[in-house]
Protein backbone atom coordinates (compact mmCIF):
# COMPACT_ATOMS: atom_id res chain seq x y z
CA UNK A 1 0.00 0.00 0.00
CA UNK A 2 1.18 2.88 -1.10
CA UNK A 3 1.94 6.06 1.76
CA UNK A 4 0.38 8.79 -0.90
CA UNK A 5 -2.78 10.27 -0.43
CA UNK A 6 -4.63 11.93 -2.93
CA UNK A 7 -7.68 14.22 -3.61
CA UNK A 8 -8.33 12.04 -6.80
CA UNK A 9 -6.79 9.45 -8.76
CA UNK A 10 -7.62 9.47 -12.46
CA UNK A 11 -7.53 5.98 -14.66
CA UNK A 12 -6.59 7.17 -18.24
CA UNK A 13 -4.45 9.95 -20.14
CA UNK A 14 -6.22 10.00 -22.93
CA UNK A 15 -7.66 13.54 -24.10
CA UNK A 16 -10.50 13.67 -21.40
CA UNK A 17 -8.49 12.44 -18.22
CA UNK A 18 -5.56 14.68 -18.94
CA UNK A 19 -7.54 17.66 -19.32
CA UNK A 20 -9.91 16.35 -15.74
CA UNK A 21 -6.34 16.19 -14.53
CA UNK A 22 -5.15 19.77 -15.57
CA UNK A 23 -8.76 21.36 -14.18
CA UNK A 24 -8.46 19.46 -10.96
CA UNK A 25 -5.05 20.08 -9.98
CA UNK A 26 -5.06 24.42 -11.32
CA UNK A 27 -7.90 23.80 -8.53
CA UNK A 28 -5.29 23.28 -6.00
CA UNK A 29 -6.34 19.45 -5.81
CA UNK A 30 -3.86 16.28 -5.06
CA UNK A 31 -4.28 14.09 -8.35
CA UNK A 32 -2.72 10.90 -9.53
CA UNK A 33 -3.16 9.80 -13.36
CA UNK A 34 -2.64 5.91 -14.19
CA UNK A 35 -1.85 5.08 -17.63
CA UNK A 36 -1.51 1.47 -18.87
CA UNK A 37 0.96 2.75 -21.60
CA UNK A 38 4.42 3.84 -21.31
CA UNK A 39 5.14 7.18 -21.97
CA UNK A 40 6.65 7.26 -25.22
CA UNK A 41 3.54 4.73 -26.68
CA UNK A 42 1.03 6.81 -25.87
CA UNK A 43 -0.82 6.67 -29.40
CA UNK A 44 -4.48 6.41 -29.55
CA UNK A 45 -6.16 5.31 -33.24
CA UNK A 46 -7.68 8.81 -34.10
CA UNK A 47 -7.99 11.03 -36.83
CA UNK A 48 -7.77 14.30 -34.86
CA UNK A 49 -10.33 16.21 -36.41
CA UNK A 50 -11.50 18.60 -33.91
CA UNK A 51 -13.72 21.66 -34.91
CA UNK A 52 -12.30 25.52 -33.96
CA UNK A 53 -14.87 25.23 -31.03
CA UNK A 54 -12.96 22.49 -29.57
CA UNK A 55 -9.77 24.04 -30.29
CA UNK A 56 -10.10 27.03 -28.87
CA UNK A 57 -11.93 25.19 -25.58
CA UNK A 58 -8.56 23.15 -25.08
CA UNK A 59 -6.65 26.42 -25.59
CA UNK A 60 -3.37 24.32 -26.39
CA UNK A 61 -0.41 25.63 -29.04
CA UNK A 62 -0.61 25.14 -32.87
CA UNK A 63 2.50 22.72 -32.73
CA UNK A 64 -0.08 19.81 -33.09
CA UNK A 65 -1.69 21.27 -36.11
CA UNK A 66 -1.51 19.08 -39.27
CA UNK A 67 -4.19 20.65 -41.47
CA UNK A 68 -7.21 22.98 -41.29
CA UNK A 69 -10.26 21.69 -42.60
CA UNK A 70 -12.77 24.48 -44.20
CA UNK A 71 -13.90 22.32 -47.45
CA UNK A 72 -15.23 18.24 -48.06
CA UNK A 73 -16.05 16.17 -50.45
CA UNK A 74 -18.96 13.92 -49.49
CA UNK A 75 -19.59 10.62 -51.97
CA UNK A 76 -22.41 8.85 -52.73
CA UNK A 77 -22.20 4.64 -53.35
CA UNK A 78 -21.76 5.56 -56.85
CA UNK A 79 -18.99 7.98 -56.80
CA UNK A 80 -20.95 11.59 -57.11
CA UNK A 81 -19.69 13.79 -54.82
CA UNK A 82 -20.79 16.67 -53.39
CA UNK A 83 -18.23 19.44 -52.45
CA UNK A 84 -18.61 22.13 -49.42
CA UNK A 85 -16.93 24.81 -48.80
CA UNK A 86 -17.32 27.67 -46.16
CA UNK A 87 -15.11 30.94 -45.77
CA UNK A 88 -13.86 29.94 -42.14
CA UNK A 89 -11.91 27.15 -41.35
CA UNK A 90 -14.43 24.75 -39.46
CA UNK A 91 -11.89 22.31 -37.69
CA UNK A 92 -8.30 21.12 -37.74
CA UNK A 93 -6.89 17.73 -38.14
CA UNK A 94 -4.01 17.91 -34.91
CA UNK A 95 -1.76 15.46 -33.71
CA UNK A 96 -3.38 13.53 -31.54
CA UNK A 97 -0.28 11.98 -29.69
CA UNK A 98 1.18 15.41 -29.20
CA UNK A 99 -2.61 17.21 -28.52
CA UNK A 100 -2.55 14.02 -25.53
CA UNK A 101 0.86 14.88 -24.47
CA UNK A 102 0.27 18.75 -24.59
CA UNK A 103 -2.76 18.27 -22.34
CA UNK A 104 -0.82 15.99 -19.98
CA UNK A 105 2.16 18.13 -19.57
CA UNK A 106 -0.65 21.32 -18.58
CA UNK A 107 -1.92 19.39 -16.45
CA UNK A 108 1.83 17.66 -14.71
CA UNK A 109 2.94 21.85 -14.94
CA UNK A 110 -0.09 22.42 -12.59
CA UNK A 111 0.93 19.47 -9.78
CA UNK A 112 -0.58 16.23 -11.23
CA UNK A 113 1.45 13.46 -10.32
CA UNK A 114 1.66 10.99 -13.66
CA UNK A 115 2.30 6.83 -13.17
CA UNK A 116 2.64 5.24 -16.54
CA UNK A 117 2.92 1.98 -17.26
CA UNK A 118 0.70 1.32 -14.33
CA UNK A 119 -3.01 -0.49 -15.59
CA UNK A 120 -5.31 0.15 -13.05
CA UNK A 121 -6.77 -3.76 -12.05
CA UNK A 122 -9.43 -2.97 -9.77
CA UNK A 123 -10.88 -0.34 -7.93
CA UNK A 124 -12.42 -0.75 -4.33
CA UNK A 125 -14.95 1.59 -3.16
CA UNK A 126 -14.78 2.44 0.98
CA UNK A 127 -16.34 4.60 3.56
CA UNK A 128 -13.96 7.25 4.07
CA UNK A 129 -11.71 6.43 0.90
CA UNK A 130 -11.45 4.96 -2.31
CA UNK A 131 -8.46 2.61 -3.20
CA UNK A 132 -6.85 1.95 -7.05
CA UNK A 133 -5.08 -1.42 -7.23
CA UNK A 134 -2.37 -1.13 -9.89
CA UNK A 135 0.24 -2.97 -11.44
CA UNK A 136 3.08 -0.21 -11.24
CA UNK A 137 5.51 -1.37 -13.93
CA UNK A 138 4.20 -4.87 -13.02
CA UNK A 139 4.45 -4.55 -9.64
CA UNK A 140 0.74 -4.50 -7.39
CA UNK A 141 0.10 -1.57 -5.36
CA UNK A 142 -2.76 0.06 -3.51
CA UNK A 143 -3.45 3.52 -4.11
CA UNK A 144 -6.08 5.31 -1.95
CA UNK A 145 -7.94 8.87 -2.92
CA UNK A 146 -11.03 10.52 -1.79
CA UNK A 147 -12.81 10.28 -5.36
CA UNK A 148 -11.52 8.12 -8.68
CA UNK A 149 -12.28 9.57 -12.36
CA UNK A 150 -12.69 6.62 -14.68
CA UNK A 151 -11.24 8.07 -18.10
CA UNK A 152 -10.08 4.32 -19.79
CA UNK A 153 -11.77 4.85 -22.79
CA UNK A 154 -14.43 2.18 -24.07
CA UNK A 155 -13.29 -0.21 -21.87
CA UNK A 156 -16.53 -1.82 -20.03
CA UNK A 157 -14.85 -3.59 -17.04
CA UNK A 158 -13.98 -1.22 -14.35
CA UNK A 159 -17.76 0.64 -14.89
CA UNK A 160 -19.49 -3.12 -14.56
CA UNK A 161 -17.46 -3.92 -11.74
CA UNK A 162 -19.00 -0.94 -10.07
CA UNK A 163 -22.52 -1.62 -10.76
CA UNK A 164 -22.53 1.54 -12.93
CA UNK A 165 -23.68 -0.29 -16.40
CA UNK A 166 -22.15 -1.63 -19.63
CA UNK A 167 -22.80 0.18 -22.94
CA UNK A 168 -23.95 -2.97 -25.06
CA UNK A 169 -23.35 -1.15 -28.56
CA UNK A 170 -20.19 0.07 -30.46
CA UNK A 171 -19.04 0.71 -33.70
CA UNK A 172 -15.19 -0.36 -35.03
CA UNK A 173 -12.73 2.19 -36.31
CA UNK A 174 -10.09 1.04 -38.46
CA UNK A 175 -7.35 3.45 -40.26
CA UNK A 176 -4.04 3.68 -41.60
CA UNK A 177 -0.89 6.67 -42.42
CA UNK A 178 -0.28 6.44 -45.69
CA UNK A 179 1.43 8.53 -48.39
CA UNK A 180 -0.66 9.80 -51.18
CA UNK A 181 -1.52 11.60 -54.26
CA UNK A 182 -4.21 14.04 -54.31
CA UNK A 183 -5.41 13.78 -51.26
CA UNK A 184 -5.72 17.61 -50.51
CA UNK A 185 -8.89 18.57 -48.71
CA UNK A 186 -11.55 15.81 -46.65
CA UNK A 187 -13.38 13.02 -48.51
CA UNK A 188 -15.85 11.57 -47.05
CA UNK A 189 -18.06 8.04 -48.55
CA UNK A 190 -20.63 6.60 -47.79
CA UNK A 191 -22.36 3.04 -48.93
CA UNK A 192 -23.25 0.17 -47.06
CA UNK A 193 -20.92 -1.93 -49.13
CA UNK A 194 -18.04 0.58 -48.06
CA UNK A 195 -18.30 1.06 -44.55
CA UNK A 196 -21.23 -0.46 -43.37
CA UNK A 197 -23.48 1.53 -40.87
CA UNK A 198 -21.05 4.74 -41.27
CA UNK A 199 -18.65 5.79 -43.26
CA UNK A 200 -14.90 5.89 -44.83
CA UNK A 201 -12.58 9.18 -45.50
CA UNK A 202 -9.60 10.18 -46.62
CA UNK A 203 -8.54 12.78 -44.56
CA UNK A 204 -5.00 14.67 -45.80
CA UNK A 205 -2.14 15.45 -43.19
CA UNK A 206 0.58 16.59 -44.81
CA UNK A 207 0.07 18.47 -47.79
CA UNK A 208 2.54 20.53 -50.50
CA UNK A 209 6.00 18.78 -49.27
CA UNK A 210 7.63 15.89 -51.56
CA UNK A 211 5.59 13.22 -49.48
CA UNK A 212 2.17 14.05 -48.93
CA UNK A 213 0.54 12.14 -45.93
CA UNK A 214 -3.13 11.23 -45.39
CA UNK A 215 -4.97 8.99 -43.06
CA UNK A 216 -7.50 6.82 -44.39
CA UNK A 217 -10.20 5.10 -42.57
CA UNK A 218 -13.42 3.57 -41.67
CA UNK A 219 -15.69 3.65 -39.30
CA UNK A 220 -18.29 0.25 -39.34
CA UNK A 221 -20.80 -1.99 -37.48
CA UNK A 222 -18.22 -4.77 -37.69
CA UNK A 223 -15.13 -6.20 -39.20
CA UNK A 224 -13.97 -2.71 -39.92
CA UNK A 225 -10.31 -3.86 -40.78
CA UNK A 226 -11.37 -6.21 -43.75
CA UNK A 227 -13.73 -3.50 -44.95
CA UNK A 228 -10.95 -0.90 -44.72
CA UNK A 229 -8.61 -3.93 -46.94
CA UNK A 230 -11.16 -3.55 -49.36
CA UNK A 231 -11.45 -0.10 -49.70
CA UNK A 232 -8.08 0.37 -50.32
CA UNK A 233 -8.48 -1.59 -53.71
CA UNK A 234 -11.40 0.78 -54.33
CA UNK A 235 -11.31 2.69 -57.53
CA UNK A 236 -11.41 5.83 -54.85
CA UNK A 237 -8.04 5.04 -53.63
CA UNK A 238 -6.54 2.75 -56.56
CA UNK A 239 -3.73 5.04 -57.76
CA UNK A 240 -3.34 7.44 -55.11
CA UNK A 241 -1.81 5.61 -52.64
CA UNK A 242 1.59 5.27 -52.64
CA UNK A 243 2.95 3.96 -49.65
CA UNK A 244 4.40 0.37 -50.29
CA UNK A 245 2.81 -0.93 -46.82
CA UNK A 246 0.04 -0.13 -45.25
CA UNK A 247 -0.17 -0.49 -41.51
CA UNK A 248 -4.20 -0.70 -40.20
CA UNK A 249 -4.90 0.13 -36.36
CA UNK A 250 -8.37 -0.56 -35.14
CA UNK A 251 -10.38 0.37 -32.02
CA UNK A 252 -13.44 0.62 -31.09
CA UNK A 253 -16.36 3.12 -29.85
CA UNK A 254 -19.08 3.62 -28.18
CA UNK A 255 -22.64 3.92 -29.29
CA UNK A 256 -24.98 5.19 -26.65
CA UNK A 257 -23.81 6.13 -23.11
CA UNK A 258 -23.57 4.45 -19.75
CA UNK A 259 -26.47 3.90 -17.44
CA UNK A 260 -24.95 5.59 -14.60
CA UNK A 261 -21.39 7.63 -15.55
CA UNK A 262 -21.44 8.40 -11.35
CA UNK A 263 -21.27 6.53 -8.01
CA UNK A 264 -20.06 7.10 -4.43
CA UNK A 265 -16.52 8.63 -5.23
CA UNK A 266 -16.60 7.57 -8.90
CA UNK A 267 -17.50 9.82 -11.84
CA UNK A 268 -16.84 8.49 -15.20
CA UNK A 269 -15.72 10.63 -18.26
CA UNK A 270 -14.97 10.34 -21.87
CA UNK A 271 -15.49 7.18 -23.93
CA UNK A 272 -15.89 5.04 -20.78
CA UNK A 273 -19.10 6.99 -20.47
CA UNK A 274 -20.03 6.98 -23.82
CA UNK A 275 -19.43 10.90 -24.45
CA UNK A 276 -18.88 10.35 -28.38
CA UNK A 277 -20.81 11.73 -31.10
CA UNK A 278 -22.88 8.44 -32.92
CA UNK A 279 -22.97 10.72 -36.15
CA UNK A 280 -19.25 10.83 -36.80
CA UNK A 281 -17.33 8.71 -33.85
CA UNK A 282 -15.79 11.59 -33.14
CA UNK A 283 -15.36 11.52 -28.82
CA UNK A 284 -12.59 14.32 -28.20
CA UNK A 285 -14.99 17.29 -27.88
CA UNK A 286 -17.41 15.59 -25.85
CA UNK A 287 -15.25 14.18 -24.03
CA UNK A 288 -13.65 17.30 -23.04
CA UNK A 289 -17.11 18.86 -22.18
CA UNK A 290 -17.63 15.82 -19.92
CA UNK A 291 -14.06 16.32 -18.21
CA UNK A 292 -14.99 20.38 -17.40
CA UNK A 293 -18.02 19.81 -16.09
CA UNK A 294 -16.92 16.20 -14.06
CA UNK A 295 -14.09 18.67 -12.71
CA UNK A 296 -16.41 21.47 -11.10
CA UNK A 297 -18.95 18.95 -9.56
CA UNK A 298 -15.80 17.25 -8.14
CA UNK A 299 -14.48 20.49 -7.24
CA UNK A 300 -17.60 21.35 -5.35
CA UNK A 301 -18.06 17.70 -3.36
CA UNK A 302 -14.16 17.81 -2.57
CA UNK A 303 -14.44 20.86 -0.98
CA UNK A 304 -18.02 19.99 0.78
CA UNK A 305 -16.66 16.93 1.73
CA UNK A 306 -19.73 15.08 0.18
CA UNK A 307 -18.71 12.83 -2.51
CA UNK A 308 -21.60 10.44 -2.20
CA UNK A 309 -23.70 9.23 -5.60
CA UNK A 310 -26.53 11.22 -4.53
CA UNK A 311 -24.27 14.27 -4.35
CA UNK A 312 -21.47 13.76 -7.81
CA UNK A 313 -25.46 12.23 -9.63
CA UNK A 314 -25.14 16.34 -10.49
CA UNK A 315 -22.38 15.42 -13.23
CA UNK A 316 -24.69 13.42 -14.98
CA UNK A 317 -27.38 15.87 -14.70
CA UNK A 318 -25.38 18.88 -15.94
CA UNK A 319 -24.00 16.58 -18.86
CA UNK A 320 -27.00 15.13 -19.84
CA UNK A 321 -28.61 18.75 -19.90
CA UNK A 322 -25.44 19.83 -22.20
CA UNK A 323 -25.59 17.06 -24.75
CA UNK A 324 -27.75 14.43 -24.21
CA UNK A 325 -30.85 15.06 -26.48
CA UNK A 326 -27.51 15.61 -29.07
CA UNK A 327 -26.48 12.00 -28.57
CA UNK A 328 -29.82 10.57 -28.42
CA UNK A 329 -30.82 12.37 -31.40
CA UNK A 330 -27.65 11.14 -33.23
CA UNK A 331 -27.80 8.26 -31.57
CA UNK A 332 -31.50 7.21 -33.53
CA UNK A 333 -30.31 9.37 -36.91
CA UNK A 334 -27.29 6.69 -37.06
CA UNK A 335 -29.67 3.50 -37.00
CA UNK A 336 -32.04 4.79 -39.13
CA UNK A 337 -29.11 5.35 -41.91
CA UNK A 338 -27.45 2.06 -41.08
CA UNK A 339 -31.02 0.65 -41.98
CA UNK A 340 -31.02 2.46 -45.77
CA UNK A 341 -30.07 0.49 -48.67
CA UNK A 342 -27.04 2.01 -51.18
CA UNK A 343 -29.71 3.00 -53.35
CA UNK A 344 -31.54 5.12 -50.68
CA UNK A 345 -28.35 6.74 -49.68
CA UNK A 346 -27.84 7.73 -53.49
CA UNK A 347 -31.41 8.84 -53.15
CA UNK A 348 -30.47 11.11 -50.60
CA UNK A 349 -27.58 12.95 -52.45
CA UNK A 350 -29.95 13.33 -55.58
CA UNK A 351 -32.48 15.33 -53.03
CA UNK A 352 -29.52 16.97 -51.49
CA UNK A 353 -28.18 17.87 -55.03
CA UNK A 354 -30.44 18.57 -57.42
CA UNK A 355 -32.61 20.91 -54.86
CA UNK A 356 -29.41 22.91 -53.75
CA UNK A 357 -30.36 21.89 -50.16
CA UNK A 358 -26.65 21.37 -49.27
CA UNK A 359 -25.50 24.53 -49.88
CA UNK A 360 -28.71 26.28 -48.44
CA UNK A 361 -28.21 24.29 -45.22
CA UNK A 362 -24.58 25.62 -45.19
CA UNK A 363 -25.44 28.91 -44.71
CA UNK A 364 -28.61 28.16 -42.89
CA UNK A 365 -27.25 28.26 -39.51
CA UNK A 366 -27.95 24.91 -38.70
CA UNK A 367 -24.55 23.72 -39.66
CA UNK A 368 -22.41 23.19 -36.97
CA UNK A 369 -19.32 20.74 -37.11
CA UNK A 370 -20.50 19.52 -33.35
CA UNK A 371 -23.88 19.91 -32.86
CA UNK A 372 -25.48 17.88 -36.07
CA UNK A 373 -29.07 17.64 -34.52
CA UNK A 374 -30.03 20.81 -35.63
CA UNK A 375 -29.02 19.89 -39.01
CA UNK A 376 -30.70 16.31 -39.62
CA UNK A 377 -33.77 17.71 -38.65
CA UNK A 378 -33.68 20.74 -41.17
CA UNK A 379 -32.61 18.02 -43.54
CA UNK A 380 -36.06 15.39 -42.20
CA UNK A 381 -38.24 18.65 -42.30
CA UNK A 382 -36.71 20.15 -45.94
CA UNK A 383 -37.25 17.40 -48.36
CA UNK A 384 -40.06 14.79 -49.21
CA UNK A 385 -37.13 12.25 -50.98
CA UNK A 386 -38.25 8.91 -50.30
CA UNK A 387 -35.35 7.92 -48.54
CA UNK A 388 -35.65 10.93 -46.01
CA UNK A 389 -39.38 10.17 -45.56
CA UNK A 390 -37.95 6.81 -44.67
CA UNK A 391 -35.63 7.95 -42.25
CA UNK A 392 -38.20 10.21 -40.80
CA UNK A 393 -40.81 7.69 -40.33
CA UNK A 394 -37.77 5.45 -38.59
CA UNK A 395 -36.69 8.21 -36.36
CA UNK A 396 -40.42 9.03 -35.05
CA UNK A 397 -41.41 5.37 -35.00
CA UNK A 398 -37.98 4.84 -32.90
CA UNK A 399 -37.50 7.43 -30.76
CA UNK A 400 -40.37 9.75 -30.97
CA UNK A 401 -38.59 13.07 -32.63
C1 LIG B 1 -10.36 5.25 -36.28
C2 LIG B 1 -10.83 6.30 -35.31
C3 LIG B 1 -10.81 7.65 -35.66
C4 LIG B 1 -11.28 8.62 -34.77
N1 LIG B 1 -11.23 9.93 -35.16
C5 LIG B 1 -11.68 10.89 -34.33
C6 LIG B 1 -11.64 12.25 -34.72
O1 LIG B 1 -11.18 12.60 -35.81
N2 LIG B 1 -12.11 13.19 -33.85
C7 LIG B 1 -12.63 12.84 -32.62
O2 LIG B 1 -13.08 13.73 -31.89
N3 LIG B 1 -12.66 11.55 -32.22
C8 LIG B 1 -12.19 10.57 -33.03
N4 LIG B 1 -12.21 9.26 -32.62
C9 LIG B 1 -12.70 8.94 -31.27
C10 LIG B 1 -11.65 9.34 -30.24
O3 LIG B 1 -10.43 8.68 -30.53
C11 LIG B 1 -12.13 8.97 -28.81
O4 LIG B 1 -13.44 9.45 -28.63
C12 LIG B 1 -11.20 9.60 -27.78
O5 LIG B 1 -9.92 9.03 -27.88
C13 LIG B 1 -11.74 9.38 -26.37
O6 LIG B 1 -10.85 9.93 -25.43
P1 LIG B 1 -10.80 9.33 -23.94
O7 LIG B 1 -9.76 10.15 -23.23
O8 LIG B 1 -12.17 9.24 -23.39
O9 LIG B 1 -10.30 7.82 -24.12
P2 LIG B 1 -8.96 7.26 -24.76
O10 LIG B 1 -8.38 8.21 -25.72
O11 LIG B 1 -9.29 5.88 -25.22
O12 LIG B 1 -7.97 7.19 -23.51
C14 LIG B 1 -8.13 6.24 -22.50
C15 LIG B 1 -6.78 5.95 -21.88
O13 LIG B 1 -6.95 5.09 -20.76
C16 LIG B 1 -5.92 4.11 -20.76
N5 LIG B 1 -6.43 2.96 -20.01
C17 LIG B 1 -7.43 2.10 -20.33
N6 LIG B 1 -7.65 1.22 -19.34
C18 LIG B 1 -6.77 1.53 -18.36
C19 LIG B 1 -6.51 0.98 -17.07
N7 LIG B 1 -7.24 -0.04 -16.58
N8 LIG B 1 -5.53 1.53 -16.31
C20 LIG B 1 -4.80 2.58 -16.77
N9 LIG B 1 -5.00 3.14 -17.98
C21 LIG B 1 -5.98 2.64 -18.77
C22 LIG B 1 -5.68 3.83 -22.24
O14 LIG B 1 -4.41 3.27 -22.44
C23 LIG B 1 -5.83 5.23 -22.83
O15 LIG B 1 -4.61 5.92 -22.88
C24 LIG B 1 -11.75 8.25 -33.49
C25 LIG B 1 -11.76 6.91 -33.12
C26 LIG B 1 -11.31 5.94 -34.02
C27 LIG B 1 -11.33 4.49 -33.61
Amino acid sequence: MSDQFYDVIIVGAGAAGSYIAYELASLGHAVAVFEEKSASRLNVCCTGIISTECFQSLDLGTDGILTKVNSAKFFSPSGRYLRVQTENVQAYVVNRLLLDKAIASKAQSQGAQYFFSSPVIDIIPGKDSIQAETLCFGAREIFSARAVVLANGFRPKLPRKLGLGKIKSFLVGAQAEIEAENVDELEVYFGQKIAPGLFAWLVPTRVGTSTNKAYVGLLATSQAKLHLQKFLNNPFCQGRITSREVEIEQKAIPVGTLARSYGDRVLVIGDAAGQVKPTTGGGIYFGHLGARIAAEVLDEALSSDNLTAGQLSRYQKQWKAKMGKELSRGYWARWAYSKLSDRQIEGIFNALDSSGMAEALLNSGNFSFDWHSRLILAVLRRSSAYPLLKIRHLLFREASL
